[in-house]
């Protein structure tokens, strides 16, 4: 029997979203971008389907040691680089290239005795600033690094958006410009697109693009869904109807007391909640998805339940699924009924809730 609440990830929507990202950036390698695990998709999971990505992105080292334990030959890439000396050696024995966004870092390069140099990609304040080294600083901390015998030459460049999914936002094309004067007539490849970048901007597309949301079927833009790309949403958020109940008009449900109905209904509780990440906040009238029917939530989202307004003749019964979010009801759209952000929804589920790949 299948367990309940899980997230179905769809093997095929994976590698149906990496050769659809394909098709924007033809010219550009991938980066699939498969932290936190797997943006709550499964970290190994996910890098045993997109097997034809030619790298993955990870914000933390441990991401990185846990893809090599499970066998993954890829190329690897530390997005935020690494925090200490000692992840040096590490990053040689296991062959992991790292970000390097601030001079912290290079010293450490400096400083460290290596048994052989590390691959490195500097990154590039172009307006972000968030990490990057600073226009000002690029070509001293440039030639340091160029000096320093523990760093694989050429260094490899990169720099991260901090609006690309506004399509109207002049920013992108801004930092875009910066990072090309900075970088003109540098060896090495380049990246600076992430999701939205890969959609959006051609100019950002480069040597390699950095996809994650949309590798999972989701659209990076508010008001938008994947579908509207040919992509197709990886994961299916489920559960079940643990009861469905006569309510009259008057009386209240939950916590709180919360949501009076205005008229007899049947009310569905379904088994997940905050305990599972979905989140408390989601207000009356966010949308789940019962035998084809959108139905609206009543009442406060609990630990293990949630309760919905199945209407007056329904004939929902118990055991139903219900469907929180997938290919039916985006999660994007869910995640604007919050007022959050589909990144958050599908990041945040706790280890209650199963992943199973199919
Ligand atoms: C997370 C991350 C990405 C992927 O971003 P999406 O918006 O999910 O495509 C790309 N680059 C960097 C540096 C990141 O941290």
């Amino acid at each position: 029997m299948k367990p309940f609440p899980r997230a179905e990830i769809s093997a095929e929507a994976l590698r149906h979203n990496l050769v659809r990202l394909r098709q924007f950036a033809p010219k550009s390698r991938v980066f699939a971008v498969v932290k936190a695990n797997g943006y709550g998709h499964g970290l190994l999971n996910v890098a045993q389907c997109v097997t034809d990505a030619d790298g993955f992105g990870l914000a933390r080292l441990e991401e990185a040691l846990q893809l090599r334990e499970g066998g993954v030959k890829a190329k690897l890439l530390l997005l935020e680089g690494f925090f200490r000396q000692s992840d040096l050696p590490l990053l040689i024995e296991h062959n992991i290239d790292t970000v390097v966004h601030h001079e912290s870092q290079v010293e450490m390069l400096e400083q460290a005795e290596l048994s052989s140099p590390v691959t490195v990609w500097l990154k590039v304040d172009s307006g972000m600033h968030r990490l990057g080294i600073a226009p000002d600083d690029f070509d001293v901390i440039y030639q340091r690094l160029m000096e320093c015998d523990n760093v694989a030459k050429p260094i490899h460049l990169m720099s991260h958006f901090a609006c690309s999914d506004e399509p109207d936002n002049a920013m992108t094309a801004r930092q875009i410009q910066v990072f090309e004067q900075l970088t003109e007539n540098l060896p090495g490849d380049r990246t600076l697109a992430n999701s939205a970048g890969a959609l959006y901007w051609p100019s950002s597309r480069a040597d390699w693009i950095r996809p994650g949301i949309a590798l999972y079927g989701v659209s990076p833009v508010m008001g938008d869904v994947g579908r509207n790309h040919q992509l197709i949403p990886a994961m299916s958020l489920v559960s079940r109807l643990i009861a469905v109940r006569k309510h009259k008009a008057g009386e209240s449900v939950g916590y709180g007391a919360y949501w009076t109905a205005q008229k007899d209904t049947r009310l569905g509780v379904v088994a997940i909640g905050y305990g599972d990440g979905y989140p408390r906040n989601a207000p009356e009238g966010t949308p789940v998805l019962i035998n084809g029917r959108r139905v609206p939530i009543v009442g406060r989202v609990s630990m293990d339940m949630l309760t919905v307004d199945l209407g007056q003749d329904a004939e929902d019964k118990v055991g139903d699924e219900a469907e929180l979010w997938g290919q039916a009801l985006p999660v994007e759209e869910v995640a604007e009924h919050i007022g959050t952000i589909a990144y958050e929804l599908v990041t945040k589920l706790t280890p209650r809730v199963a992943v199973c790949l199919d």
